[in-house]
Parts: structure tokens; sequence; C-alpha cells
């Protein structure tokens, strides 16, 4: 497709910031011929990263981040740079300094986040693939809303040197396609230790716990919670019934420490995100606004150069990070962390895989999330992945009326290998 044809039919869903004008393919390998979105928060070289904030608007990246020289090297074709929520804080894309990304299934409604626009521009058929990155679900629940597969891998998998932070101990990159045949081809092209990324690792990382014998568990207290629609209920019985047909051994667990994931997930990432954006003071980067002396320089360009939700979360982190209640809010959060990966690592002794909806609902409208608080429960299935560094992927399992759902499988660490095996054998690849 040529960059004019992809900006004409993305004008009503706005999934690109920016189409290419002229895409180049570098070298030839496994993603040769193939079309690939970016999100806004990937470095690459002479092209803008602006993050979805205002505060980026016109920030050049001066070198390629690693995936980026991954996907040249692989054969790719970059055609774009794709809408979020600004520094992927957010589950609907509305948090965009540009504007938002509408869901293609339905433009009245959001395509999910922070990584929306690379959901919906797979979906609309703008891209063959395209990569997000995943701090709480980002990856995964845009792909269930816009009926598309997306994998978060395991913590350190994938490199995030280029990547422009919000919380580095939970962020990850990974791909959303139309397969998990593809999704496992991505991955393998960005997986990998880098020496630029200390935290990266390698396929011994992790010695294997459990030999795969098709086992899944479903935490049903947890899953049974309130605010699940009916719906999503439903849809999930379907799948356990699936996965049973396929000869998988489904049974019930119990995961209680994972009632705490979401509220430890609001206090780490606010936490981590306020230091990683103390970096965007209008002297380094970006957007630059003069006020009276250096300090109100300083307030002045965070104050108009991030949105609101960015500032409540560097409020919230500042706020939890501080001497006097540190203890009481990071430090346990810090707890429930551990407590978390070592319930589910538990798990894993006995299960190959966890199922859940990735979602609690269908893609909601636009603007029906009131509050944050609301919004943040739209993250309830998939933050404990990222906590605890597992694996996990979304995988569309029908539909809704016109609205794509997801079920999400979560793995033991490093044990993606699981993930595509019961991914293929569920869609029928
Ligand atoms: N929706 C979550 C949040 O708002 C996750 C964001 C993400 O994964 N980048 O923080």
């Amino acid at each position: 497709m040529k960059p004019e044809e992809i900006r004409e039919k993305d004008k009503d869903i706005h999934a690109f910031l920016e189409v290419f004008d002229e895409p180049k393919t570098y070298g030839e390998g496994p993603l040769s011929g193939k079309t690939i979105a970016i999100k806004d928060n990937f470095l690459f070289e002479g092209h803008k990263a602006s993050a979805g904030s205002k505060i980026l608007e016109n920030f050049t990246a001066p070198y390629d981040s690693t995936v980026v020289k991954k996907l040249k090297e692989a054969g790719a074709t970059i055609v774009g740079r794709t809408n979020m929520d600004e520094f992927a804080m957010g589950s609907s894309t509305e948090n965009s300094a540009y504007g938002v990304t509408r869901n293609p299934h339905d433009l009245e409604r959001v395509p999910g986040g922070s990584s929306g626009g690379s959901a919906a521009a797979l979906a609309a058929g703008l891209c063959d693939m395209s990569l997000g990155s995943d701090t709480g679900g980002s990856i995964r629940q845009p792909a269930a809303f816009c009926g598309v597969v997306g994998l978060k891998p395991t913590y350190g998998r994938v490199s995030r040197n280029g990547l422009i932070a919000l919380a580095s101990s939970l962020d990850q990159i990974g791909p959303f396609t139309k397969t998990v045949t593809d999704a496992e081809i991505l991955y393998n092209v960005i997986k990998g230790e880098d020496p630029l990324d200390s935290t990266t690792i390698n396929d011994e990382t992790y010695p294997v716990q459990k030999k795969f014998d098709k086992t899944i568990g479903v935490p049903r207290e947890f899953v049974e919670k309130e605010g699940v629609s009916e719906e999503v209920r439903k849809n999930l019985d379907e799948a356990i019934e699936k996965f049973e047909s396929l000869g998988y051994n489904v049974v019930d667990i119990k995961l209680e420490t994972l009632a705490y994931a979401l509220a430890a997930y609001y206090i780490i990432m606010p936490a981590e995100a306020s230091s990683n954006l103390a970096r965007f003071d209008g002297v380094k980067y970006g957007l630059h606004k003069d006020g009276e002396n250096s300090i109100d320089d300083y307030f002045k360009t965070r104050g108009e150069g991030f949105g609101r939700e960015t500032r409540r979360r560097v409020i919230l982190g500042t706020y939890v990070l501080s001497s006097g209640y540190y203890d009481a809010y990071y430090g346990q959060a810090l707890d429930a962390k551990r407590a978390i990966t070592e319930e589910l690592r538990r798990a894993f002794r006995s299960v190959d895989l966890i199922l859940t909806p990735t979602t609690p609902t269908p893609a909601f409208k636009f603007g029906e999330k009131s509050s944050p608080l609301e919004m943040y429960l739209a993250d309830i299935f998939t933050v404990h992945a990222n906590i605890s560094g597992c694996p996990a992927i979304s995988i569309p399992s029908g539909k809704v009326g016109n609205l794509p759902l997801g079920i999400e499988l979560t793995a033991d660490l490093g044990r993606e290998d699981n993930l595509f095996t019961a991914g293929k054998d569920f869609m029928g690849e």
C-alpha cells in the first residue's frame, strides 16, 4: 500500500501520527515484504518520536532503538508511527496530545490503549504487523479491543534501548499481529540480549520448571469479580470448552494475591514514571517555555507540555516516593509485587498457563470512563504479567455484536513457547 493510500484509509481512524513519505527497506530476512507500524515511543533515526506528548512535539530521534535496528536487518518496511496515550499512560488512546484514535470495528468506540494506534492500524489493514509497548496491558488490551493478537514478552526478553521509558521495571516491547504464528516470527526477530540494556535476558536465564502437558489454570474467584460483563464471562466459558475439546486439562486455581495487583501497579508505575519523566525539563529535550527564572521555566514547560493524566501520575508518583509515605505506599507495593510473583511462579509448577479474559468489557465509548479510577479498572486482568515479569498473550476469542473480545494466557517466566503452542491450537493455526 502506498503512503497516500494508507493516509486516505486512516482518515476516519487516525491510527497514525505520521505515515512516512518514502518508507525504506534496509536488510533482507524473515520480515522481507512485511510492512510494520511502530508506536510513537520508539526511536527511529531521523524520524520524530513524540510519545504522544506535546512536550516532545519537535523531537527527532538521533539514533535507532535496538528493536528498530533489528526490524531493519530483518527486512521490514517501517511505514509510520502510530498514535498512543501520552507517554503510554492510558487504556483508550484518549490521552494523546494529538487527538484520539478510533476503533476500526466501531468508530464511536476506543481502540484501547496505550498502543491504540498500533492495534487499530493493524485491524484496519493498514500494515502487516505492528509494535507496541506494554507496561500494564498496553499491547494486550488494545489487541483484545481491536480483534488482533498482542504479546507482552517476559521482562527483559526484548531490549528497551531506544524506547521512551514509562516505568522501567514494567515496560516491555511486543508485537501486534493477525496470527499467533506471525507473533512468534516477529518476537523471534526482536528478542535477545543487548549490551545497551542491562536488564535483557537470554534463553537460559529461566530454567524450565515444568514440562508442557496442556494444563491451564483459571483463577475463578478473581475472574468472577464485579465489573466483568456477562458477555465476557460467557466468552471465557466458551474458550474453556474450546481448550477442553483440543485436549487441554482446564482446572480452577486460587490466586489470592492477584487482588492486590492493580493497586500495587498504580503505585509502582507512577513512582517510576515520575522519576523517568524528570528528564523533560525544557532544557534537554523538546518543548521549552520561558518563565521569570529557571525554576519558573521548568514549571511552565512541564505545565504546558504534559497533559492532565501525565501530570496526575507525576504528582502521585512523587507522593508515594516521598520520605514520609515511602514505607506506607511504595514499600508495600514492592512487597505485594514479591508476593504476586512468588504465587504465580508457584502456580506454574502445576499448570502451564493461566487463562483469564483480557479485559472486563469489550471496547467502550469515547468519554465513557469519566473518572481515572474507572479507567484504571480496565487493566484488572493485565497488570499481573508486568508486575511479575511473566509473558502473556491476548488472542481474539469471538465477538459481541461487532465488537471483538480477547482471552489472555499468561505463562511462566521465559515460557513464551507455551503461549505460542496454546495460542496456535486455539486459533487453529
Ligand atoms: N493502562 C495502563 C496504564 O494506564 C497500562 C499502560 C501501559 O501498559 N503502557 O498505565
